[in-house]
Formats: C-alpha cells, sequence, structure tokens
C-alpha cells in the first residue's frame, strides 16, 4: 500500500477511536494506565534484552534509567486523575458573581509522539502516560535509530493497550515525514533542534501545537570553591551513563586554570573505579548507537588534546570514556551538542567570564552549577537561564516529577513529566454557566448606553 494512504489510515482508525468517545470515562483511561504497568513490569527482561542489543545498556540499568520514572508517573497519573480532571473554580468578577465559573480540563484529540532513541522506552512512553491519562489518542512513532527496542515496542503495546487507540507507527524518516503530513491535535516530539523545526514547520501547516523536546550544549561548572572529588564523582556518572548519550549529559566542564589537573585526575580515578581498567569489558560501559554517530563523535575531537581516554573501536561502536583538555572555544567539539563519551574542559578566569560563555550561547536544556559559595551559585542562578539547573549534581532534577522537565529557545519548548505531562496535552477549557434568571443584573452592558449606566456597572 501507498505510504502515504497507510499513514492515513492509522491516524484515521485513531481518530475514530478518539471519536467514539470510549477514551473520556476515567474508568478507561485507568484501566489503559493500569495495563501499560503491567506491560512494563512483566516484559522487563525483554525490554533490558532490547536495550542491550540497542545500546549495549546494562541489564541492571534499565529500571533505573528508563523503567522507575515511567512507573512514578503512571502511578501518580492514576491516583490523582479524579483531582486533574476536576472542574478547578477561579476567582469571579461583579458581573459573574452567581455564575459557576471554572476551568476544566479536557482531551485535545489524536496525538503524535515522535521518540527519539537513547532512552527508547521513557522517551516514547513518559508523554503517552499524559496522553493517555488526558483522554486522548496517541499514535506512537519510535525511533527507527534503536531497532530492537522499536520493534519490541509495536509486538507489546497492542497486547495490552487499545491497538486502535494506540497505535505504533515504525519506520524512518519519510515514515515520520509520511505522518507529519497528516492532523493531529498535538505533536510531541523529543530529538534533535534540527529536525525540531521540520517537525515545527509541519505541524504549523495544520495549526497543531507542539512540545519539542530538543537538545544542546549543557554546560557544567566547577568553581574553586568546591569538594572536586564529589563534583567530579557525580559528573562522570551524569556524562558516561548510556556513553554520554544523554540529552541532559554535562556537555562541557568549565573551570578556573588552577584546578583544571585535578578535575582531569579525580575523573580518571572515578572511571577506573566505574569502569575499570578497560571500559571495554565492563559490562556497565554502553555504545555508541550506530556508526554514524561513532564517526561524528571522532571527528569531534579533532585537533583537541586528549587527556583520558581516547581509544575506540569502529567494530563495536565503541569509544572510551575521553576528556579533553584546554580546549578552545571555537574547536569544533564546542559547536555542536556531543552526544557521546567526550567530555571538554574549557578554562576561564572568573564567574563573569563563564556567566558571558554561558550567554553568548544557545539557551541549554540544563545546567550544572558545583560550588560552595553561595554568592557564587545565587549568581550564576540569576544572571543564566535554562531548561533546568542543578547546583551541586547533575541530571536529578529529571527525576522529580513536580518538575516540568523541558527546554526554552534552542533547546525546546513545552514541559512534561508528572502531572505537566497531564497539563501539556489537554486543553484547560475556560467555563462560564450562568443561569437564566436575574436578567435585571445585565442591564448595565446593554444599549443604549448612557453615562450614568456606565458609571453605575
Ligand atoms: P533520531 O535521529 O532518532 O530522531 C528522532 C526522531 O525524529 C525519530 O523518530 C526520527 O524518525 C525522526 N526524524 C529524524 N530525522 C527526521 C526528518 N528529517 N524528518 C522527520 N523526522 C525525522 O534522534 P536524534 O535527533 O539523533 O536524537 C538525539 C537528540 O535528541 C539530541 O540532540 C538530544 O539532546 C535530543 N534529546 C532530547 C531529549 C529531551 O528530553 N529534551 C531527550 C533525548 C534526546
Amino acid at each position: 500500500m501507498n505510504l502515504s494512504l497507510e499513514k492515513k489510515q492509522v491516524v484515521d482508525v485513531a481518530r475514530g477511536a478518539f471519536n467514539s468517545g470510549r477514551s473520556r470515562p476515567l474508568q478507561y483511561r485507568k484501566q489503559q494506565l493500569r495495563a501499560l504497568l503491567r506491560l512494563i513490569r512483566e516484559r522487563q527482561a525483554d525490554i533490558a534484552a532490547a536495550l542491550k542489543q540497542d545500546l549495549n545498556r546494562s541489564e541492571f540499568d534499565t529500571p533505573l534509567l528508563e523503567l522507575i520514572g515511567l512507573e512514578k508517573d503512571i502511578k501518580l497519573a492514576e491516583s490523582k486523575l479524579s483531582d486533574w480532571t476536576s472542574p478547578q473554580p477561579v476567582e469571579k468578577n461583579l458581573l459573574t458573581i452567581s455564575d459557576d465559573v471554572y476551568i476544566q480540563a479536557e482531551p485535545l484529540g489524536v496525538v503524535l509522539i515522535i521518540g527519539a532513541w537513547n532512552y527508547p522506552w521513557a522517551l516514547t512512553l513518559q508523554p503517552l502516560v499524559g496522553a493517555i491519562a488526558a483522554g486522548n489518542a496517541a499514535v506512537v512513532k519510535p525511533s527507527e535509530l534503536s531497532k530492537n527496542s522499536a520493534s519490541l515496542l509495536k509486538e507489546l503495546l497492542p497486547q495490552y493497550l487499545d491497538k486502535e487507540m494506540y497505535p505504533v507507527v515504525n519506520g524512518g524518516v519519510p515514515e515520520t515525514q509520511e505522518l507529519l503530513r497528516q492532523r493531529f491535535d498535538h505533536i510531541f516530539y523529543t530529538g534533535s533542534s534540527t529536525v525540531g523545526k521540520v517537525v515545527m514547520e509541519a505541524a504549523a501547516r495544520h495549526l497543531t501545537p507542539v512540545t519539542l523536546e530538543l537538545g544542546g550544549k549543557s554546560p557544567c561548572y566547577i568553581d574553586k570553591d568546591c569538594d572536586i572529588a564529589v563534583a567530579c564523582r557525580r559528573i562522570t556518572w551524569g556524562k558516561f551513563t548510556n556513553c554520554g548519550q544523554t540529552c541532559i549529559a554535562p556537555d562541557y566542564i568549565l573551570c578556573h586554570p588552577s584546578i583544571q589537573n585535578r578535575v582531569i585526575e579525580e575523573i580518571r580515578l572515578t572511571l577506573l573505579e566505574f569502569y575499570g581498567e578497560d571500559p571495554k569489558t565492563s559490562p556497565d560501559y554502553s555504545r555508541i548507537i550506530n556508526q554514524h554517530h561513532f564517526e561524528r563523535v571522532l571527528a569531534l575531537m579533532e585537533g583537541c588534546t586528549v587527556a583520558v581516554g581516547g581509544e575506540s573501536d569502529k567494530t563495536l561502536c565503541y569509544i572510551a570514556p575521553t576528556i579533553l583538555k584546554d580546549v578552545l572555544p571555537h574547536a569544533r567539539v564546542m559547536q555542536e551538542e556531543i552526544f557521546g563519551p567526550v567530555l571538554p574542559i574549557i578554562t576561564v578566569s572568573d564567574v563573569s567570564e563563564v556567566i558571558r560563555f554561558i550567554n553568548e550561547r544557545e539557551k541549554p536544556l540544563a545546567l550544572y552549577v558545583f560550588s560552595s559559595d553561595k554568592r557564587v551559585i545565587k549568581r550564576m542562578l540569576s544572571e543564566t537561564t535554562s531548561g533546568g539547573v542543578v547546583v551541586n549534581d547533575v541530571i536529578m532534577h529529571y527525576t522529580v516529577s513536580s518538575l516540568p522537565f523541558g527546554g526554552v529557545g534552542n533547546s525546546g519548548m513545552g514541559k512534561y513529566h508528572g502531572k505537566h505531562t497531564f497539563d501539556q496535552l489537554s486543553h484547560h477549557r475556560a467555563c462560564l454557566i450562568k443561569s437564566l434568571a436575574m436578567e435585571s443584573l445585565n442591564k448595565a452592558r446593554y444599549p443604549p448606553l448612557t453615562p450614568s449606566r456606565l458609571h453605575r456597572a
């Protein structure tokens, strides 16, 4: 069948399911949420096996990196759904004092969820939790690059969920582009900023609102006044987990020249502790997703001084945890998001230079600050911006579902996690319910208007 017709049919079936009204009752939504929970619990071993094939991900990392947050979000949505969907009364004015005035969250319709490959389960299913909770239908398009996870998702989702309401579409760029030609009521995209623009352009044709969870370079400042050993331990975990393929991994380090060698040594020691003498043989060290990204990450290192690591093996898509020292701001590695296990260090003279450096570039998805000095922390928070900011740790804001997760400017728009996903995928309808009685109260607004009547109103 022709690609366009095929995609249209999938969306038509999802829209038909939505129009049937069966996703509106809370009982249905809760039942689908519970089914999703069962899927990730019963099929955890299969999910871990797919991730091992896709990214050489350790099976012990699967619950921590993909499933715990998802489970928390499902349970939260199920337990709070009645609250979230009940009318929210708002403050009234004199003219509406006796009316019912409230905000009602209601479904948008059919949502398209386009996921990325680096955390293929969390990044497609967490938006789906919000879509289900809000009463929408959703077409799920996993990334074609994590192909084992994508085909497992296509096999499993219809076994557990309403398959007309939540179809999975697999395929590459042509399939995604065909989907984007269809009309949706919201598009939730996770991936690069470049493709984010393609998605937004396609969405504009139908005036479809978008959530764009994008990437970029997330800076990490280590102040002289800080416990450098602890800072480096936390940074090493955040940077090299999933082989650096994490949207909120610290992309590069900024620090004073006097502490650069200490930072390198502390990260080297931590790497030794985490992954042993040869990270290639560590079951906890992942691989680059494919040859294309392998070549891309290697090319970024050109012209830089390697302080730690630098080894690679093309046949295994392996790149050792690598630290680059004395990197210049115009180096190639500083021109795009690294999305791999390469950590450049750029030296700066003081906090003012750090702030300038960050503000001269695109607004980052995450910003990390390590310092014991409250004044430094305060300046970094008040004089910069980013999707999220963490002081004295990395990544952990992602795990707090009450915090909105998302970017700003080039790192994205919209937010999700916890209730934020429900809000993002709902329409918040303004409702005013008046009785037909007490018509005399409305006199003041009807013509013919006179100054005295207006004054009284
Ligand atoms: P990717 O190549 O898998 O692309 C993501 C999706 O976009 C896929 O489903 C793919 O089919 C589709 N796609 C790719 N090219 C397209 C095109 N030309 N037209 C239409 N659709 C297209 O993933 P990626 O972009 O390599 O992902 C990595 C990026 O995602 C990084 O920048 C990373 O920071 C970002 N990311 C962001 C988050 C977040 O939550 N903000 C999470 C993970 C990844």
